[in-house]
């Protein structure tokens, strides 16, 4: 009998897809009991975008949720999503850092590790599936799923293969943006059983609509275990419903023998949730997309700009952001769109049709990634696009981390010195995020409000089209677009607008992270004064003139708007 078994994400990717990763703790614990009952192969609860989300917007830390969780949980094992050599970050971290997040994650209660890597370049994935193998751990690697002309069958089997050799226990396909046809997934599953003995894990959204008639082929290739979300907070962008799957099942050799009872009863109790969060969910992230098939980009991303572009009257845009996409991909040979390749491509293709100009502006995470600081694309980059951006800068053919020197007792010994790192966790989150993690550690972050449930048709004031949400992976992401440069602008008199001479102003929503001169320094056009973060990713704020740093504003970790002036340059 080929039993399949489940993981239930309600508690990290369901909620990650459809609430913006905003579910607290204290709205997890109530229920964690009931969901240990009914036999899952796991809770997928921890990781991904939920570490990142708890210290910015939740004032929770991260490592408690853990371990709370893990007190409830005493059948159960506790899953966790691991971006490889990213862990729940957004660019690589040195091996120490690695090492000591795995080995901590495991000591707080992560059973299962998966562990991927957006390029599926296995030298990303290898540290972390060594580490959490000492651990005891079970660890599952990962083949990032995706459609592309360089992307075959073959590729993925041998990267599970090499998988299967680094010791891993089970394999799971990801298939992050919903993209798999029943008959891709069968003949998938089916190569990857018949060519390894890994246990094989299917992982859909269900952005197409296709998910469950893959599912279904999966099992019947023989899949062992498949990802669902309990029911309210199931399709769309998240997985398919645990319980509709249960019962589809029910009664063939795939029965999975889960209790349709207790589930109704935990779904109730993930109803209040939905309603308690609604003022967070987007309608659209709830719906079925096929358009996914044709541009190939997560749904959520898509759904989102949509909705956005609409509310601000410029769908105009739409189409030529939707062009840009596949375009910004293929420049980067085909990366699988997902944290942070996701991200990256994302948002190039946004400002590469907002700019005027595409590559106009990059952030630093492109250069990087041309550059090859985030490892082998799936094929080469388009040359000159690559040279516009790092013109004659090397491009690396190591292993990435390679090139990055120890880390962790640097960050310890600097927050142990501030007062603010207590532990080897505390340690971790700030070498993690360094821009936030003081603020959280300090205790003087502040838990975002709920929203309060959205009315349909209200009116929330439309402005000019340069505002934009954009969501990534579930995160919801302020983006404010506005001409770089020289202008900070004045209101006159009679009411018009004039530019302020010398003024530096931000042109995105962000976080300062860096500042690069103090007041009297001299600066030259074109050399970078500061850095500010946004969207995850870094920005090089240039001068466009040489001159005096006059006054400076801002300091690191102070939050801008677009427009805000940083220094006065004269
Ligand atoms: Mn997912």
């Amino acid at each position: 009998m080929a039993k399949v078994r489940f993981t239930e994400t309600a508690l990290r990717d369901a909620h990650q897809s459809l609430l913006a990763t905003r579910m607290r703790t204290r709205d997890m614990i109530p229920i964690a009991e009931e969901m240990d009952k009914v036999g899952y192969f796991s809770v997928e609860a921890w990781g991904g975008a939920t570490f990142d989300t708890c210290i910015r917007y939740l004032n929770e830390d991260p490592w408690e949720r853990l371990r709370q969780l893990k007190s409830e949980f005493n059948k159960t094992p506790i899953q966790m999503l691991l971006r490889g050599q990213n862990l729940v970050g957004y660019k690589h971290y040195p091996d120490d850092i690695v090492e000591k997040f795995v080995e901590k994650s495991y000591e707080n209660g992560v059973d299962i590790f998966r562990v991927f890597d957006a390029l599926n370049d296995i030298r990303n994935m290898e540290k972390a599936i060594k580490v959490a193998k000492d651990q005891g751990a079970h660890v599952q690697g990962t083949i990032s799923y995706t459609i592309s002309p360089v992307h075959t069958l073959e590729d993925f089997v041998d990267l599970a293969k090499n998988l299967e050799a680094l010791d891993c226990d089970s394999v799971a396909i990801k298939d992050m943006a919903g993209l798999i046809t029943p008959t891709a997934a069968y003949d998938l599953v089916s190569a990857l059983k018949e060519e390894t003995d890994l246990l094989v894990d299917l992982h859909c959204h269900c952005t197409s609509g296709m998910t469950p008639i893959s599912y279904y082929a999966a099992c019947q290739a023989g899949v062992d275990i498949l990802d669902t979300a309990i029911s309210p907070l199931a399709w769309g962008t998240s997985q398919p419903p645990t319980e509709s799957m249960v019962a589809a099942l029910q009664g063939t050799e795939f029965d999975t023998g889960l209790d349709l009872k207790l589930l109704a009863h935990i779904k109730k109790y993930f109803e209040d949730i939905k309603e308690k969060y609604s003022g967070i969910l987007d309608p659209i992230s709830e719906s079925i997309d096929a358009d996914v098939l044709l541009y190939q980009i997560p749904g959520g991303m898509l759904s989102n700009l949509i909705s956005q572009l609409k509310e601000q009257n410029a769908l105009d845009r739409y189409n030529d952001v939707l062009d840009e996409m596949p375009r910004v991909r293929k420049d980067m040979g085909y990366p699988p769109l997902v944290t942070p390749t996701s991200q990256i491509v994302g948002i190039q293709s946004v400002m590469n049709v907002l700019g005027g100009e595409r590559y106009k502006t990059v952030s630093n995470e492109v250069k990087e990634y041309m550059k090859g600081m985030y490892g082998k694309p799936p094929a080469p980059v388009d040359e000159k696009i690559a040279g516009k951006i790092i013109g004659d800068e090397e491009v690396i053919t190591c292993r990435p981390a390679d090139l990055l020197e120890p880390e962790f007792d640097k960050f310890k010994a600097e927050g142990e010195e501030k007062g603010f790192v207590k532990s080897d966790e505390d340690a971790l989150t700030y070498a993690m995020y360094p821009p936030i993690a003081p603020k959280f550690l300090k205790g003087e972050a502040e838990e975002e409000e709920l929203k309060p449930a959205r009315a349909f048709g209200e009116d929330e004031g439309i402005g000019i089209p340069t505002q934009y949400n954009v969501e990534v992976d579930g995160d919801v992401f302020e983006v404010k677009i506005m001409p770089t440069g020289f202008m900070e602008i004045e209101e006159t008199a009679n009411g018009t607008f004039k530019p302020v001479e010398g003024g530096v102003t931000s042109s995105m929503q962000g976080m300062v992270i860096k500042l690069n001169v103090n007041v009297g320094d001299k600066v030259t056009a074109g050399s970078t004064i500061c850095v500010i973060e946004a969207m995850k990713m870094e920005n090089d704020i240039q001068s466009e003139v040489d001159g005096v740093v006059e006054e400076i504003f801002v300091e690191p970790g102070d939050a801008v708007s677009a427009g805000d002036t940083l220094m006065v340059i004269k």
